[in-house]
This record gives C-alpha cells, sequence and structure tokens, in this order.
C-alpha cells in the first residue's frame, strides 16, 4: 500500500482543505506544476464562485477562458450559439460551443468548473502549455463561428479620402475590433482620447501622396475614417504589446488607463459590460475577464475556475484592461445625425499608418514591411494600379489581427 501525497490549501478566509494528488511517490514526482494546479482546481469546492461556473485551466489556456467567459456572458451572442443554425464551415466550433454554453448555463452553486476541451479541439489548438493572445483567439472565434452567429461585433468602417482640389471618394471596410493606439507609458491615458485619435483626420503629403481619380494624378490628400454601420458590441483592443525593433522583443505597455463606463460616439452611445485582462509580461502572463452579468447587473471577475464579485471600480487606472467590450445603448437625437465634418480633430503625435492598413492586400498584410513609410508606399502603388476596384479584403479588425501576428512572433512563454 503506498502513500498518499497530499496537499492543503489554504482559502481565502484561512479555513483549509486538504486534497489527495498522488498515490505513490512515482505519481507524486512525474506531476508537473502546471497539472498540479489543474488537478487542484478540478477537487476545490466551487462554493465561492458565486451565480457563474469558471473554467477549467487546460494547460495555460487562460487567454481562451477569459474570451469564452466574455463571449458566454454576451447575451446576443450567447443567444446565436444556443439557438443558431450554423453553416458547414462553423459547425464543429459553434457545436461545441454550443455545449460548452449549456453547461455554463446550468449555474448552481457549487458546481464544478467546466472543461474546454472541445473547444481547444475545434479551435485546433495543438500546444495548451502555451499562451497565446486573447484578442487574437477572440476575434479568430468570430471568424470562425461565421457570420451570422458573429454578426453582433460586426460594424463596417469608412475610409473617407479628400484629395488637394477637394474630389472626395471612399471605400468601406468590415470590423469586429477597433486597435486604439496608447500615445504614452506615463499616464492615466484616457481611452477617449485614444478613440478621438483613430477618427481624426491625416495629412498625407510628399511621398504619401494619394491618387485621385478625379484629377488623374497624385495628390496631398486628408483621410480619414469613420463608422458607416455602428455594430451592437463595440470591442476596443488597447494596442499594449508593441514591437520594439531596437531589442526585438514586444514590449507591454503598462499605463495606467482611465476606462469609461460609456462611450459616447457621433451617432450611439454604447455601455461597457466586459474587460479582458492581461497581467505581466508578453512572454508570460495571465489573462482574466472582469465582466457585468446582463442577469443581476453585478460585476464578476472571471478568473479561470474562480468566478468572484468585483466592482467597476478596478477599472479606474487600470494597468491590466486590454480589451474593452461596449453594447450600443441608444440613438442620439436626430440633430446629432452624421455631419460631413468629422467630429473630431485632434492633434497626432505620430504618423497614423495603422489606419491605412485596412487598404492593403492579403499579400502585403503577409509580407509586413518593418516601416511606416513601406506601408504608405505599398498602399500607394494598390491605389495607383487599380483605382477602381472596390476594397473587399481590409477591415480594421484585420489591422488588428495583423498586428497580433506580429505579436505572437518569438513568444515562448508559459503562463497558467
Ligand atoms: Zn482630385
Amino acid at each position: 500500500m503506498g502513500r498518499i501525497y497530499q496537499v492543503t490549501v489554504i482559502g481565502m478566509e484561512g479555513e483549509k482543505k486538504t486534497i489527495d494528488v498522488a498515490t505513490s511517490e512515482e505519481e507524486f514526482n512525474n506531476t508537473t506544476v502546471l497539472e498540479l494546479k489543474k488537478k487542484l482546481a478540478e477537487k476545490l469546492p466551487q462554493e465561492a464562485s458565486g451565480p457563474y461556473r469558471g473554467l477549467l485551466n487546460q494547460g495555460a489556456t487562460c487567454y481562451l477562458n477569459a474570451t469564452l467567459q466574455v463571449l458566454f456572458m454576451t447575451k446576443p451572442f450567447r443567444q446565436r450559439v444556443l439557438q443558431g443554425a450554423p453553416s458547414d464551415t462553423s459547425e464543429k466550433l459553434v457545436s461545441a460551443l454550443k455545449e460548452l454554453f449549456k453547461e455554463l448555463s446550468s449555474q448552481d452553486r457549487g458546481a464544478q468548473s467546466v472543461s474546454t476541451k472541445e473547444v481547444i479541439k475545434a479551435l485546433a489548438i495543438q500546444n495548451v502549455y502555451e499562451q497565446q493572445d486573447a484578442v487574437e483567439y477572440f476575434l479568430d472565434i468570430l471568424e470562425k463561428a461565421g457570420p451570422d452567429v458573429a454578426e453582433v461585433f460586426s460594424g463596417t468602417m469608412r475610409n473617407i479620402r479628400v484629395c488637394s482640389k477637394g474630389h472626395k471618394s471612399y471605400d468601406d471596410s468590415s470590423f469586429k475590433s477597433i486597435p486604439i493606439a496608447l500615445n504614452t507609458r506615463d499616464g492615466p491615458f484616457r481611452v477617449e482620447d485614444g478613440v478621438q485619435s483613430y477618427f481624426a483626420s491625416t495629412q498625407l503629403v510628399g511621398d504619401d501622396q494619394m491618387y485621385c481619380e478625379t484629377c488623374d494624378d497624385k495628390s496631398d490628400t486628408t483621410w480619414r475614417c469613420e463608422i458607416h454601420q455602428y455594430p451592437t458590441i463595440l470591442a476596443l483592443h488597447l494596442k499594449r504589446f508593441v514591437y520594439d525593433y531596437r531589442s526585438y522583443v514586444f514590449v507591454k505597455n503598462e499605463c495606467p488607463l482611465d476606462v469609461p463606463l460609456y462611450l459616447s460616439l457621433p451617432e450611439h452611445r454604447y455601455s461597457l459590460y466586459a474587460v479582458i485582462n492581461h497581467s505581466g509580461s508578453r512572454y508570460g502572463g495571465h489573462y482574466t475577464a472582469d465582466i457585468r452579468s446582463f442577469t443581476d447587473n453585478k460585476w464578476y471577475c472571471f478568473n479561470d475556475s474562480y468566478v468572484t464579485e468585483t466592482s467597476a471600480s478596478k477599472l479606474e487606472k487600470s494597468v491590466a484592461a486590454y480589451l474593452l467590450l461596449y453594447q450600443k445603448i441608444d440613438s442620439p437625437p436626430a440633430y446629432e445625425k452624421r455631419k460631413e465634418t468629422p467630429k473630431f480633430h485632434v492633434a497626432l503625435m505620430e504618423p497614423r499608418t495603422e489606419h491605412l492598413l485596412p487598404s492593403l492586400t492579403e499579400r502585403q498584410r503577409r509580407t509586413a514591411p518593418s516601416s511606416s513609410v513601406a506601408w504608405v508606399e505599398d498602399i500607394k502603388e494598390e491605389k495607383t494600379a487599380k483605382p477602381r476596384e472596390p476594397e473587399e479584403t481590409g477591415s480594421a479588425e484585420q489591422c488588428a489581427g495583423a498586428h497580433n501576428k506580429q505579436h505572437l512572433q518569438g513568444k515562448d512563454g508559459e503562463a497558467n
């Protein structure tokens, strides 16, 4: 009869619980720390979890757990998943989400945490011990779930160009998130300022001039974008990870953010209901989600197996907020309807070439150039070569996606 190897866990209020983790020395010695944590999470009582169930961490899948809880707590998305008739391409993922959401919906107190194994399989995640980017997976899941299921996150961005003689042209692209640059390292940075900067006009002069169809020539161009179709859920991706070309690593900007509970855009007002947080560095860290329940209006912190009540005051000067989700709440009065002039005029601290990414072709995105000048030149060539073709590939979402792809290069960290 071998010895039983046990671990004593001390709870938040000092209560102790002893858990068997192995029945032989060999088994104990062969248990990794991550496996041990997983075992403990499975065996710990969940009575402190309130009305919601946690998700098991399958290794280092906190990025996925935070994302899945946000999607589950997005009422219209949950409804689409539970009721929808997925198309062939999205069937596997949507049925895995459906099973997961059904389990999460049975929220009896003390219920065990739910496994995400089927979703991991449907997403073809090979290594569950490798941390990934939560925003990348948020967009990936929406893409793979298909346009019907993900519709509530979908909006249209209008990219508007005005040449020096006043000729106006535009193209539209769809988006599922808006990347917000953080122009300070010290903070506190106001998210509203980041949103204003995103929609501010950019002057493209000199080598950055764009082609005007009417003039049939290159010209100094005023460029800006505005939301043409407002999404039901607006996702703001805070660009905390910036690639440092001197040190060849991603550097995290941990400046404190003032996250507004309400966001007023020219045609709609939005209310914050979910935040994905990241703590630690790019190469190892931890994701959690703070979410306001649409059932009881209380804020909960979803941290893998643990779900605890929290409050929105956590969002003041947040150094961890990474993805913000706002739900459309109303329409403004008619007199506030769209005007010809842009609503925001903010002085820019650096060239905003990221705005131009939506116009890039797939090939150009894949061969992402390393300098902003190269981006602009690529776009100029594209415009000159095919001035009349409608843009099909662009979106603010793909813009964010392209940046995230870069984020993932060189990543080797693990987290829980
Ligand atoms: Zn012109």
